[in-house]
């Protein structure tokens, strides 16, 4: 049973402002009924939304039993003003703003929250990101109030240093994850994080042109050997592969086949071991 722990609805893999432009004055049911029975065609059975602000998750959730889908949506993912982020969650100035929207997402029949706490990767410069990460303090905050409110966590997180407060803060998944070093990675395993290394982001650039060649695969690269350290300290991974990002199609499978590729033999029994533990956090 295939399974996609982390897909965004409202985008289609091609264009994201067209994607987002689509539902932004009323959700196109048909388009997330098609994008449905793709998944449903293939044979998958669990799709958690890495969440966008115009109710298509919300939408997709209340009609994927239809198609034989558990699906969990963040709905909106949350993001501190002025940081990445904003082109698809809502934003929040300080805690008092943060707590209100995880109120909000409650009331509206959010599965989990979404946290954006990082940039994402310049695919033009191998290390750089876009912007930093959120002092650790202000990670462990955002945390411990979806706790106490009692949803898990999924966190948007590149660099290591971010990774790691977020780790330590106890967050149930780390999404991407770039550029991770020793101690990020070890904190994850020793917490028990589920890492979404979404894979399908980098490795499904090579080739295309857009961006510095040279760049997407030393990117690849590094995330790959560190995805290979991760599963050999017994750290939990799962099949995400950010669906509807640039040049990752909703059910296009790359990110199974590229963990693979990664982990051989024993791929299958530690997917399995990550996606336990989706299921019983989200
Ligand atoms: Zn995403």
């Amino acid at each position: 049973m295939a399974h996609d722990v982390h897909m965004h609805m409202v985008l289609d893999g091609v264009d994201w402002k067209a994607g987002i432009g689509r539902h932004k004055t009323q959700v196109q049911e048909d388009y997330v009924k098609n994008v449905l029975e793709i998944y449903r065609q293939k044979g998958y059975t669990y799709l958690r939304d890495g969440g966008d602000r115009w109710g298509v998750g919300l939408r997709a959730g209340s009609l994927a039993g239809e198609y034989g889908i558990t699906y969990r949506t963040p709905l909106s993912p949350l993001c501190q003003k002025g940081h990445y982020g904003a082109f698809i969650g809502k934003t929040y100035e300080n805690m008092y703003g943060y707590a209100a929207l995880v109120q909000e997402i409650r009331q509206q029949g959010g599965d989990f929250i979404k946290i954006m706490i990082s940039g994402l990767m310049d695919f033009d410069r191998f290390g750089v990101l876009t912007e930093e990460g959120l002092p650790p303090a202000q990670i462990k905050e955002l945390i411990h109030i979806a706790h106490e409110e009692g949803f898990s966590v999924m966190a948007h997180a590149n660099g290591a240093r971010t990774v790691e407060a977020a780790a330590e803060a106890g967050v149930d998944s780390v999404e991407h994850g770039a550029y991770l070093d020793e101690d990020a990675l070890h904190a994850m395993a020793e917490m028990g994080t589920v890492w979404v290394p979404t894979l399908s982001t980098v490795a499904n650039l090579r080739g295309k042109g857009r961006f510095c060649e040279e760049a997407v695969v030393r990117i690849w690269e590094s995330a790959a050997e560190n995805v290979s350290r991760f599963a050999s300290m017994g750290g939990l991974l799962a099949c995400g592969s950010d669906a509807g990002a640039w040049a990752v199609e909703h059910g296009c499978g790359t990110e199974e086949v590229l963990l693979h590729q990664i982990l051989g033999d024993g791929c299958d029994e530690i997917l399995e071991r990550g996606f336990c533990k989706i299921k019983e956090k989200f």
